[in-house]
C-alpha cells in the first residue's frame, strides 16, 4: 500500500496527554473510517490548527491524530452517489484534526456528509484561504444580518482584525457597505487593514482591559474573535438594539461583564460555531462568499507556504505573528 507523509499525534502512554506532532509515513487504513478518499491538494493554518501543534488537549481529543481542521482536494474514491473520482471538494471543520483524522497529510479519508463541492468560482488555493478562519468571518456577518442590523446602523468593530477571521471579515463588511473599526494590536497594520476596507483602525488596548458596566454607545454591532474583557467592552459600547458575533477566544475564554447592555439596551451576543454548521447554513454561506468576498482581497490578505512549513508557520500563529491566511501547498 501506498506511503504518504502525514504530521501525526500520538498520546503521552502515562499522562494520555497529545505529544508534539511529528513527521510520519502512513498508510491509507491508518486514517480515520469514510466513504471519501481525497487527495489534499491544498489547505490552511487556523489559530485551532496552531493550538493542536502545540499539543493542546482540548483540540486534540482522539489519538493518533492527523492534525488539520480544513481540507480542499479532489476526490480519488467514492462510495458516495454524490461524489466521483475527480470532483473538487471542500471541508471544513466536523471534528476533522480532533476525532477524526484531518487535512495535513497527502490523502484524507472522510465523511461525504462533511464534504462541499468547491465552487467553481473559487479556485482550491483561494478555498484554502478562506478555510475554517474566512466561512467563519462569513458567518459571523450573515449572523448580524440575520439580527437585522445594516450598513444603516452605523459602524461594526472587529477585533483580531490582523488575524484571519478578522481580515476577511472586514473584506466582507467593507464589500457589502458597512463602515468597520479594525481593532489591532499591530498598528503596523493600519495600512494593511484600511486596503481591506476598514474605515478606521484602532488599539486593541482600548477594549483589552477592565470597562465600564455600561459603555459610551459607539457600535451598531460587532465581530469578536478574543472574548474575555475585549468581548465585554464591545458589548458595552453597542448601540440600543445592536449585536456583537461572538466566535473566538484570543484573549480568554472567560466573559467578565455584567447584564446591563443586554438589559438596558436589548444589545443581543450571537454565539457563533463553524465545526458542527448544517450543511445548508454551510452552503448558503459559501454562496455568500462567492458573492461578497472581493477575491483581490482574499489574495492581498493571503500568503502560500509547503506542507513542511506548517510547524514553524503554526507556532507563529499563536504568538500573533501570522498576517490574514496561510495558503499550504499540499501536492
Ligand atoms: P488568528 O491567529 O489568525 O487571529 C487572531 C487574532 O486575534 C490575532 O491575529 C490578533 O490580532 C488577535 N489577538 C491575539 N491575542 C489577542 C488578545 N490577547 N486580545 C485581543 N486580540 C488578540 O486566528 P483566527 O482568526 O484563525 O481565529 C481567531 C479566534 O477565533 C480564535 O480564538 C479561534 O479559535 C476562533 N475561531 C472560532 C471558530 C468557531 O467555530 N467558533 C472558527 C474560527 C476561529 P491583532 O494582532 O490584529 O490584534
Amino acid at each position: 500500500m501506498r506511503e504518504f507523509d502525514a504530521l501525526w499525534i500520538e498520546a503521552d502512554k502515562d499522562s494520555g496527554a497529545p505529544l508534539p506532532a511529528k513527521w510520519n509515513k502512513i498508510t491509507v487504513d491508518q486514517l480515520s473510517p469514510g466513504d471519501v478518499t481525497v487527495r489534499v491538494t491544498h489547505t490552511t493554518i487556523n489559530y485551532k490548527d496552531g493550538l493542536a501543534l502545540a499539543g493542546n488537549p482540548a483540540v486534540t481529543r482522539k489519538f493518533p491524530m492527523v492534525p488539520g481542521i480544513d481540507v480542499v482536494g479532489e476526490v480519488l474514491i467514492s462510495e458516495s452517489d454524490r461524489f466521483k473520482p475527480g470532483d473538487q471538494v471542500i471541508l471544513n471543520g466536523y471534528g476533522l484534526g480532533e476525532v477524526h483524522t484531518g487535512a495535513y497529510a497527502q490523502i484524507a479519508r472522510l465523511k461525504s456528509e462533511w464534504l462541499l463541492h468547491r465552487p467553481p468560482e473559487i479556485s482550491a488555493p483561494r478555498a484554502a484561504a478562506i478555510g475554517t478562519a474566512g466561512y467563519t468571518a462569513m458567518l459571523c456577518v450573515m449572523a448580524l444580518e440575520r439580527h437585522g442590523i445594516t450598513p444603516e446602523h452605523g459602524q461594526i468593530a472587529v477585533t483580531g482584525s490582523s488575524g484571519g477571521v478578522g481580515s476577511v471579515a472586514i473584506s466582507l463588511l467593507s464589500k457589502l457597505g458597512y463602515e468597520t473599526v479594525a481593532f489591532t494590536g499591530r498598528m503596523e497594520e493600519a495600512d494593511f487593514l484600511k486596503s481591506l476596507g476598514a474605515t478606521e483602525v484602532l488599539n486593541r488596548s482600548e477594549l483589552g482591559g477592565e470597562g465600564k458596566p455600561l459603555g459610551q454607545e459607539r457600535w451598531a454591532g460587532g465581530v469578536d474573535v478574543a472574548g474575555s474583557h475585549t468581548l465585554v467592552n464591545l458589548i458595552s459600547q453597542t448601540k440600543y438594539g445592536g449585536a456583537v458575533a461572538a466566535c473566538g477566544l484570543a484573549q480568554g475564554m472567560d466573559i467578565p461583564g455584567n447584564v446591563m447592555p443586554f438589559i438596558l439596551r436589548s444589545v443581543a451576543l450571537l454565539g457563533v460555531d463553524s465545526v458542527l454548521v448544517p450543511m445548508p447554513l454551510r452552503e448558503q454561506a459559501y454562496r455568500r462568499l462567492v458573492q461578497d468576498l472581493d477575491l483581490a482581497k482574499l489574495d492581498s490578505l493571503s500568503e502560500t507556504v509547503k506542507l513542511a512549513d506548517v510547524p514553524e508557520r503554526a507556532a507563529k500563529i499563536l504568538k500573533g505573528q501570522v498576517r490574514g491566511r496561510t495558503i499550504v501547498e499540499v501536492d
